[in-house]
């Protein structure tokens, strides 16, 4: 590949988990990749940016550093920075629904807003929001992560039809259960409940998603635009 066919790609939260995964796959396939991380050093052999998603400012910044790295505007964003705060509706704080939703929805959003004034002017860009199966098919004890997750499709959505005609997509990728520090949290009963409702009967690695990322982002995916791509071992088969 030569350079002029590199693309500059932003991953929210990709010091860690699925969005080191993400950035590691970009970074193989010759990519120029920007992780944004909140504390410590970036993973080694990745350049990062401090980003703190639930701040305009700060997004702005990152993405201003970024694009000085780059020398050039940021031609796939991935906005997967997320967190739960699980709780039962009726012991749900009013401040674990608002950090929530100020992380994973509100988060992806000032990401794209940031990212579109670029993409506009180069006419293409990837926008993809990392969402859930659970945004689709509900999960008990998450009112809030579910809500967050599912605000991203119409985030996406209707960033597809501002933006469609610019060369710009916008999808959702939604995985299901993926080994990483999220989910090691999770008692071993639950995992057990979960595993017997997933079809492929087991959990998946990071890789698995950022392989379909980086399908999305490139030049032959540029006819999907405003999906939902589920990477879930088809847990939320017809959600
Ligand atoms: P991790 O908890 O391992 O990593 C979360 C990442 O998000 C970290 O890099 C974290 O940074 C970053 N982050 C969290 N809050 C903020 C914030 N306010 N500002 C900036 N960065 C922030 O999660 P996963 O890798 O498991 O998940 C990544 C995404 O995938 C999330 O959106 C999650 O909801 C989604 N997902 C995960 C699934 C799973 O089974 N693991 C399943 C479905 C979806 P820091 O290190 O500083 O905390």
């Amino acid at each position: 590949m030569d350079s002029s066919e590199q693309r500059n790609v932003l991953v929210t939260g990709g010091n860690r988990g699925i969005g080191l995964a993400i950035a590691r796959a970009f970074e193989a396939a010759g990519d120029r990749v920007v992780i944004t991380y909140r504390s410590g050093e970036p993973p080694e052999g990745l350049t990062g940016v401090k980003a703190e998603v639930t701040d305009s400012a700060s997004v702005d910044n990152a993405f201003t550093e970024a694009e000085k790295i780059f020398g050039g505007p940021v031609d796939v964003v991935v906005a997967n920075a997320g967190i739960t705060r699980d709780t039962l509706l009726m012991r749900m704080s009013d401040e674990d629904f608002d950090a929530v939703i100020d992380t994973n929805l509100a988060g992806a959003f000032r990401c794209a807003r940031r990212a579109v004034t670029g993409m506009i002017r180069k006419r293409r860009g990837r926008i993809i929001l990392i969402s859930s199966v659970v945004g689709l098919y509900g999960s008990p004890g998450q009112t809030n992560y579910a809500a967050s997750k599912s605000g991203l499709v119409g985030l996406a959505r209707s960033i597809s039809r501002e933006l469609g005609g610019r060369g710009i997509t916008a999808n959702v990728v939604a995985p299901g259960f993926i080994d990483t520090e999220m989910t090691a949290v999770l008692p071993e009963e639950q995992k057990k409940a979960y595993l017997a409702t997933i079809p492929a009967g087991r959990f998946a690695t990071p890789e698995e998603v950022a392989a379909v990322v980086r399908f999305i982002a490139s030049d032959e995916a540029a006819y999907i635009t405003g999906a939902v791509i589920p990477v879930d071992g088809g847990l939320g088969m017809g959600h």
